[in-house]
């Protein structure tokens, strides 16, 4: 099995070394062709706005449009997840161009800017109920994206409190009202839906390789299924 990183921008590097740690071939995407070859796709954590850029450059959106459909399995972190959601708001007018395919609103930059960037430890039961180990996960959150709302396919996987005076505006910004003590609430910051997988913090990032053995155990499962259903087709 060999799972591909979209090595445009951002923390490619880091997802191919995870992925070397789990014993797993990551192979750089830098051309639509190169998709043919891998089973998987990762699209790592950046800057949304340049990605997409050189994405359009290299012509790859059809590509990973039809990766995507074709029901391969995509993990999108932070960027990436950006990428794979149908709507996004919190960019600029116009906005940046969109693999998509994840039935969810995305918030480009719901934690904020760069200095407001944070580690917290999240609950994900089912991360922790398959890969084991500590029963919270230490998400790494760079100017972090939230999910703001889901459609009815798209499995939660975890969420993170929020102060609930952090007002969410559909169009495109967030307003911080004064300090009060008013309760929390949750935004979204990992969705599954069928091949697609996204988290808003960055796995690459840490020691943790939980979430890429998932995303492995993913691409496995959705590939044997594939042959399966192929190979009946034969028998029939
Ligand atoms: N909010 C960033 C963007 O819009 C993503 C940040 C990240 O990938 N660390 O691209």
């Amino acid at each position: 099995m060999t799972v591909g990183v979209l090595a445009l921008q951002g923390s490619f590097n880091e997802h191919i070394a995870a992925l070397r740690r789990l014993g797993v071939q990551g192979v750089e995407i830098r051309k639509a062709d190169q998709l043919l070859t891998v089973s998987s796709l990762i699209i790592p954590g950046g800057e949304s706005t340049t990605m997409a850029k050189l994405a359009e450059y290299h012509n790859l959106f059809p590509a990973l449009r039809e990766f995507v459909k074709m029901g391969k399995p995509v993990w999108g972190t932070c960027a990436g997840l950006i990428f794979l959601a149908d709507r996004a708001v919190g960019q600029k007018e116009g906005g940046q161009e969109l693999v998509g395919g994840l039935d969810c609103t995305v918030h480009r930059n719901f934690f904020g800017s760069q200095i407001q960037s944070f580690e917290a430890d999240i609950l994900v039961p089912q991360l922790t109920s398959q890969e084991g180990g500590p029963e919270t996960y230490r998400g790494v959150f760079i100017r972090a994206p939230a999910v703001l709302d889901v459609g009815p396919d798209v499995e939660v996987l975890a969420d993170y409190p929020v102060p609930s005076n952090k007002v969410l505006y559909s169009s495109s910004t967030v307003q911080i009202q004064e300090e009060d003590a008013l309760p929390e609430t949750k935004v979204i910051v990992a969705v599954k839906q069928g091949n697609l997988l996204a988290t808003a913090f960055h796995p690459e990032l840490t020691a943790d390789t939980r979430w890429h053995s998932y995303f492995i155990k993913m691409t496995k499962e959705i590939e044997q299924g594939a042959s399966s259903s192929s190979s009946k087709t034969i028998v029939s």
